[in-house]
């Protein structure tokens, strides 16, 4: 058995997380880590982030606020902790000289160059950038929605009534295989219960909660 859909919170998006899931089959619906700062007018305005340029897939490259080209300049290998190794396009505008909005645009105060010398640049996964983008149709569909509420409600749910209800708060055994063995023991109690509950409302065989209109 093996889950198809595969609901999770912003703390496990990553690239090598989307293609693992990708690879084996499953869908993601992982919330993206920039998903509730995105929705602020603050980060709708910075006119420096590249969810706010225009994309020309046809010449790949962005068009900035100033209507000036940022182009691909050369591609760069970054391993991660885990050996996974990514791909970044780097992109540049070669006319930033004398715009009036420099000082919105680009970013970072420790850069020794001065500002009048620095020009703009975008640093791309676009691997990352696409599987983000398939991510956010599914998690933003109503289907995902259900999904990830019913993620909220039965697996923060979950922790909830172990820690509180059944007064969880700590393992007896110490080592990997007794404190696995015990953590299985509380799944079994926990999910007995939960069956029990379910038998006794009529709501066996319905795996998730509604959404509410
Ligand atoms: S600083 Fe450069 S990239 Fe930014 S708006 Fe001005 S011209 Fe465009």
């Amino acid at each position: 058995f093996r889950y198809q859909e595969i609901v999770a919170d912003a703390g496990y998006e990553s690239e090598e997380n989307y293609l693992f899931l990708e690879k084996n089959g499953q869908s993601s619906f992982i919330k993206p880590m920039n998903y509730e700062i995105s929705k602020t007018r603050k980060y709708k305005k910075d006119i420096g982030k590249m969810e706010n340029m225009e994309y020309d897939p046809e010449k790949d490259s962005y068009r900035c606020q100033n209507r000036k080209m940022l182009t691909v300049q050369y591609q760069r290998k970054q391993k991660t902790a885990t050996g996974y190794l990514r791909t970044v396009t780097v992109y540049q505008c070669h006319e930033c000289k004398g715009c009036t909005f420099k000082e919105k645009c680009i970013k970072g105060n420790n850069c020794k160059t001065p500002m009048e010398k620095r020009e703009k640049r975008l640093y791309v996964s676009k691997v990352m950038k696409q599987k983000r983008e398939e991510n956010v149709k599914r998690i933003i569909s109503e289907y995902g929605n259900q999904l990830r509420m019913n993620r909220s409600i039965q697996a923060e749910g979950s922790f909830a009534n172990v820690k509180e209800d059944m007064n969880f708060r700590r393992y007896l055994y110490r080592g990997k295989e007794n404190v696995t063995a015990q953590s299985v023991i509380l799944a079994i109690g926990y999910n007995i219960n939960k069956l029990h509950h379910k038998i006794q409302n009529g709501r066996t065989g319905q795996h998730l909660f509604a959404l509410k209109k």
